[in-house]
């Protein structure tokens, strides 16, 4: 379980986060939504440790990882560009992870091939991430980034280069990858549709605050601001 307790990010004078509270639901899929540049991708950043938090605490179950590394927390990650190694074969791109944590290479492989199965990759393990398409190259992201069985799953907008039918039929395949992995799951978007569509608990941001943290339906029927109210285009 993530946590984070008063948690502020400043670049220079710029203050993208200030004191943020929230938990992060174990098991459940959980979107961030809100405008370009309320602080999305820095949040997720400070979840998986690529940004050190400027003050505050994160806590992970009740350890205290503030100040550790990204190696030292268990989050795989999933980004909008999928970040796929050009010259590896997608096999070899799952496994990646895998051979870096020193995994002996036949368990390095028999983990690829069951990730490659749970994102029905499997066709595609000799080719090159050039020779597939948008949604394929997302598939192995995917799997790349849950080889190593992370307590949790951080997305920056996985679905934002892909055409809308693409996006609609990936969105499911996210939902149902979480669904039988369980594993605790950040899908970051600036999409209220697509938030609404997929997640168990929506976090909105804007201005450096949590405008709200509820379930699709509450977000949608009972918004606690105008802020809300308007982004998420319900009708008042
Ligand atoms: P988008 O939907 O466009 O991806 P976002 O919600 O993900 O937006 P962030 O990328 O988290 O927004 O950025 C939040 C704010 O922090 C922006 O004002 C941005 O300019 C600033 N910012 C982010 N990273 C840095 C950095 N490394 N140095 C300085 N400012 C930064
Ligand atoms: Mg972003």
């Amino acid at each position: 379980q993530v946590r984070f307790e008063d948690v502020t990010m400043r670049f220079q004078d710029n203050t993208v986060l200030d004191k943020i509270n929230f938990t992060l639901p174990s098991k459940q899929l959980v979107s961030f939504l809100g405008p370009s540049g309320c602080g999305k991708s820095t949040t997720l950043y400070l979840i998986s440790g690529l940004l050190e938090a400027s003050g505050g605490k994160i806590f992970f179950d009740d350890r205290d990882v503030t100040k550790l590394d990204p190696v030292k927390r268990q989050v795989g990650l999933v980004f909008q560009n999928y970040a796929l190694y050009p010259h590896l074969t997608v096999l070899e791109n799952i496994m990646f992870p895998l051979k870096m944590a020193k995994m002996p290479k036949k368990e390095r492989r028999e983990r690829a091939e069951e990730m490659a199965r749970l994102t029905r990759i499997t066709d595609q393990l000799n080719k090159y991430p050039r020779q597939l398409s948008g949604g394929q190259q997302q598939r192995v992201a995917i799997s790349r980034a849950l080889s190593k069985s992370p307590d949790t799953l951080l997305m920056d907008e996985p679905l934002s280069n892909l055409d809308a039918r693409l996006r609609i039929e990936m969105r499911e395949e996210i939902r149902r990858i979480q669904q039988e992995t369980e594993v605790t799951t950040v899908f970051v978007t600036h999409d209220q549709e697509e938030a609404l569509s997929i997640a168990d608990r929506v976090m909105v941001l804007d201005k450096g605050e949590i405008q709200q943290i509820s379930d699709p339906v509450t977000l949608y029927q009972r918004p606690n601001n105008l802020f809300v109210a308007k982004f998420i285009g319900t009708p008042i």
